[in-house]
Parts: structure tokens; C-alpha cells; sequence
């Protein structure tokens, strides 16, 4: 079985639509580890495509937070503005599909999804100290999060926890061997709205049978998102940032 694993869609479907067809071929079953809303202009398109695409997802922090099942306290004041406008245009079917979705980590065929940390879904995994000090709680030998919208991840290794890097620049693609007595924590990346200084679309594909994974980033057509950003009277600064990747 072959996995295409997205992240941070965030209601971007440009940036979805572009992955779908970079990726075609190179998988036969979706998952997505939260957030397929909020910042964006196409909830309802991105969801309904979730509903009929995607074969496990775990909720993210903006998944609850667009249907009602979060204090919008927490978020800065342009999350915040996202999310109000967000729930006002879910339709109740797409609201329902992802105030259904669970918690992760959910285990899946000898891996597993979650979106912020294994301990906590709302926790990000920024640096190698955050990791090392849950490498005793992780069950699994691979785990795919998000939250970060870096793409990349952690090894954790008996000597200690390394860094993975994200696909240069120059190139669409990464191959990372997974070797044994390694726990991997793999972030593909956002999908709808990367932080890690590529504008690029993010995602990976797993390969288990092989003992790999395949980082990949695809262009797409920002201008476009960002002209529907702006229509809505979504912030300005969800627009500005798509650019740069940040
Ligand atoms: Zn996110």
C-alpha cells in the first residue's frame, strides 16, 4: 500500500488540487493529519473533497476551532477572523464531518496520524529537545504529524534526535530510507499554507513496503488563492504570507 499523507490543507484548493495532480499515480489511499480548514477561501470544497477522498484523518487545532468545539481565545486575532468567517460559510454536513473527526494519535496499519504532538494535539514539535523528551511516550515506529506546517520532522535515534530536512529548492522531491531501531516523527509539510520559507505545496508519500518516504513539493497557482482571500474580506495578511511561505 502506497500512502499520500497531507497536513495543513487549511481550505486552500489550489494548493490541494496542484498536490492531487503532482502526486497522481504515486499512491492508492489518503490521509490527512488535521487542519483541512480555516485561513482559507474553500472550506466547503475542501471538506467535501475530505469526505469523499480521504480514508483516515485526525482533527486539527483549526478543525475544532471552525466548528464550535474550541475557545476562540486562544487564537490570534487573523486566526481568529478565519475561523469566525469559516463557520459562517461551513454548510452543517461539512461542520458535522469535522467536528466528527478524532483525536489522534489514531494507529493505522502499524503507523500512525496526529497532528500537533503524540501527547497533545495542540503542542507543536518545533526542536529536538521537545522530541527527545517524548521519545519514550511514542508507540509507533513511524508517526506522521503537522501543526508546524514544516515540512520535515525528527529521528530519534538511540545516540539522540536529528533533524530532517525539507526538499531543496531546486528540486521536487526528498527520499528518506527509514532504518530499523529509528523512530521516525515525519511532518510532510502544509498543503495550504507552508512556513518553512518555500511557497511551495507540501506533502510526502509513504511506502512502507519499501521502508520509505518521499517528500515533495509542487507549485500552484498563489495568485489565485490570494485573490479569493482578499474577495471574502478574509485578513490580508493570510494573502501576503501564501508568497513567501511563511
Ligand atoms: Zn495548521
Amino acid at each position: 500500500m502506497r500512502y499520500l499523507i497531507l497536513s495543513d490543507i487549511h481550505a486552500n484548493w489550489p494548493a490541494l488540487e496542484a498536490v492531487l495532480t503532482h502526486a497522481a499515480g504515486a499512491y492508492d489511499t489518503i490521509l490527512c493529519c488535521g487542519d483541512l480548514v480555516g485561513y482559507g477561501p474553500d472550506p466547503n470544497r475542501v471538506v467535501e473533497w475530505a469526505r469523499e477522498s480521504v480514508s483516515v484523518a485526525v482533527r486539527g487545532n483549526h478543525d475544532k476551532a471552525c466548528t464550535g468545539s474550541e475557545d476562540l481565545e486562544w487564537f490570534n486575532p487573523v486566526a481568529r477572523a478565519a475561523a469566525e468567517w469559516t463557520m459562517n460559510v461551513l454548510t452543517p454536513a461539512n461542520a458535522e464531518y469535522l467536528r466528527n473527526l478524532p483525536k489522534g494519535p489514531v494507529q493505522t496499519a502499524g503507523f500512525q496520524i496526529l497532528h500537533g504532538s503524540p501527547l497533545d494535539e495542540d503542542e507543536y514539535l518545533i526542536n529536538t529537545v521537545d522530541v527527545a523528551q517524548l521519545a519514550g511516550y511514542i508507540e509507533s515506529r513511524v508517526s506522521f504529524f503537522g501543526h508546524t506546517h514544516i515540512q520535515g520532522g525528527f529521528l530519534c535515534h538511540r545516540n539522540g534526535v536529528k533533524r530532517i530536512g525539507r526538499v531543496p529548492a531546486d528540486h521536487d522531491e526528498m527520499g528518506l530510507d527509514l532504518e530499523p531501531d529509528v523512530l521516525y516523527l515525519i511532518n510532510p509539510g502544509s498543503v495550504g499554507q507552508p512556513r518553512d520559507l518555500d511557497p511551495r505545496a507540501a506533502y510526502a508519500v509513504f511506502l512502507p513496503e519499501h521502508n520509505a518516504v518521499i517528500y515533495r513539493r509542487t507549485p500552484y497557482d498563489i495568485a489565485s488563492v490570494q485573490n479569493r482571500i482578499r474577495q471574502n474580506g478574509l485578513p490580508d495578511l493570510l494573502a501576503q504570507r501564501l508568497s513567501v511561505g511563511q
